[in-house]
């Protein structure tokens, strides 16, 4: 079972979340506020998905976290 992180945007609260494939879309609350717009990341799921030699290889795994559109630095997406 994977393991997914994600990033609350309201608080920019960061949590793992244990989840089975089947529930891999579904969005977890904040731990922190409770609040409903959290947002998966992608740097621990990524490194499951293999591409099937279709062109570009993955972005970087790893680094630590980031929204899908952050680098780990600030991101205006997830409001770090
Ligand atoms: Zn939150």
């Amino acid at each position: 079972m994977p393991i997914y992180e994600y990033c609350c945007q309201d608080c920019s609260a960061r949590f793992e979340k244990l989840l089975p494939l089947s529930r891999a879309h579904e969005q977890p609350p904040c731990p922190e506020c409770s609040g409903g717009k959290t947002r998966k990341l992608l740097s621990t799921i990524a490194a499951v998905r293999s591409s099937d030699g279709s062109g570009a290889p993955p972005v970087s795994v790893g680094g630590g976290g980031g929204c899908a559109g952050c680098s780990g630095g600030s991101c205006a997406t997830c409001g770090h």
